[in-house]
């Protein structure tokens, strides 16, 4: 597949055109030219002169931005252990099974992602197609900066000291990597790596972080320790993942445990939280249906979810930026359901239209793709999804979307989008 030709020319009618600022819908009609939105005209103008054909009236549906996950691992298998088959797969099953992901979530809805800790042959293999109409607009980390055997070391980003560090921001750059992702502590998925304790240093976290901001490409910090959400505040990363605030308890389990100082300390930085309420919430289902006599693992596992929701609720109330994130590929996280996060971010305290942001203006600024991607106005990427129904009333509307356009390219089905 190629880019759109600069000729190729497509005019959407609405009545329910999301214009955000200031976050409303409004009746227009959307000019796209070469993948871009050149022009958002009140509906029914009179096209400029040969910009006419082809043309699509979407009556009374709504045309929303298409949306942005800011955390998905394309390479993982979305299964109850993504690792037992990352291990077992040859590269090319991984790198094709990597694509195969972008593409459901391209159908889904999602018009932009951002893989948040991948092989270095991934982004090799993907770095010419990040911004091709049949796929999602990629925005790749490559392997995150970790401790040596720390979360996610066997991607091959491990860097003990900070020369190693700045070797491998270096490596990363000149790949394509557009997103520096640290691990600020260890990970659930990696054993023995302390989800509860910071892995770097103050200055390592400082240095990643200017780093980032050096190269002008986004950063990105895996913190699920109190002390790695601080450090990584103080920081100034553009976004904290998971926030768990965990804390390892006398029997052992991880527990989250509200720290609201260090809450204060990330509301008053004003760097942007990923708080990935959806992921694993088809296991929870299942725990549920089962029933929990006699399971204390179960037990703990669906507590702790709720004491998730409720500290997100927390958070929102401080006025923390949200973006939308869902980890997509860890165990039971399909690529498809980033609709649920949507959800359970609205269940819990986040506003529609403040959901809606979460996955369109917010994210676009985290992943520093402001005026590229996230709005429907003059000089965005031409990346739509259509819905039946409001989000503004119900954010469920998003389950289902009628149609999906990247770069002005009408996504209908697996096959019409591999075929384009
Ligand atoms: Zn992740």
């Amino acid at each position: 597949m190629t880019n759109p030709a600069s000729h190729e020319r497509l005019v959407l009618h609405c009545d329910n055109v999301w214009i955000d600022p200031p976050g409303r819908f409004e009746p227009k009609s959307v000019e796209v030219v070469g993948g871009c939105i050149e022009a958002v005209r009140d509906r029914m103008a009179a096209p400029a002169a040969g910009i006419a054909r082809p043309e699509t009236d979407l009556g009374d549906a709504c045309l929303m931005p298409g949306l942005i996950n800011t955390h998905v691992h394309l390479e993982f298998s979305a299964s109850p252990d993504p690792l037992r088959d990352f291990n077992g797969e040859t590269i090319p099953e991984r790198l094709s099974r990597a694509v195969r992901n972008a593409r459901s979530m391209l159908l889904s809805g999602v018009t932009t992602l951002r893989d948040c800790g991948s092989s270095l042959d991934l982004l090799a293999h993907l770095r010419r197609r990040r911004d091709l109409p049949d796929l999602p607009r990629l925005l790749l980390s490559g392997p995150p900066i970790t401790v040596p055997g720390g979360h996610l070391a066997f991607f091959g980003g491990e860097a003990p000291s900070p020369d190693d560090v700045a070797a491998v921001v270096s490596r990363l750059v000149s790949a394509g990597a557009r997103s520096l992702k640290l691990m600020g502590s260890g990970g659930v998925m990696t054993p023995d790596t302390h989800p509860e304790t910071a892995s770097f240093p103050q200055e390592t976290f400082c240095q990643v972080a200017d780093a980032a901001r050096a190269n002008d490409v986004a950063s990105v910090a895996h913190v699920l320790a109190a002390e790695s959400v601080r450090r990584a505040a103080v920081a100034g990363f553009d976004s904290l993942e998971h926030c768990a605030f965990f804390f390892r308890a006398s029997n052992g389990r991880l527990e989250r445990r509200y720290d609201p100082e260090i809450a204060g300390i990330v509301a008053e930085s004003g760097v942007s939280i990923m708080a990935n309420l959806s992921t694993a919430t088809r296991s929870h289902g299942t725990l549920a249906r089962q029933g929990m006599q006699g399971n204390l693992d179960s037990q703990h596992a669906l507590d702790q979810h709720d004491v998730m929701l409720e500290n997100f609720r927390r958070l929102v109330e401080l006025g923390i930026p949200i973006v939308c994130g869902t980890d997509a590929g860890v165990r039971d996280t399909p690529f498809e359901d980033t609709w649920v996060e949507l959800e359970l971010m609205a269940r819990s305290g986040l506003s529609n239209i403040e959901v809606i942001r979460s996955a369109s203006l917010n994210a676009a600024r985290v992943l520093k793709l402001q005026g590229r991607v996230g709005r429907i106005a003059a000089g965005h990427s031409a990346d739509f999804v259509v819905l039946k129904d409001s989000p503004l009333a119900d954010v469920s509307s998003y389950r289902e979307p009628l149609h999906v356009y990247r770069r002005g390219h009408l996504v209908t089905s697996p096959s019409s989008a591999g075929k384009e």
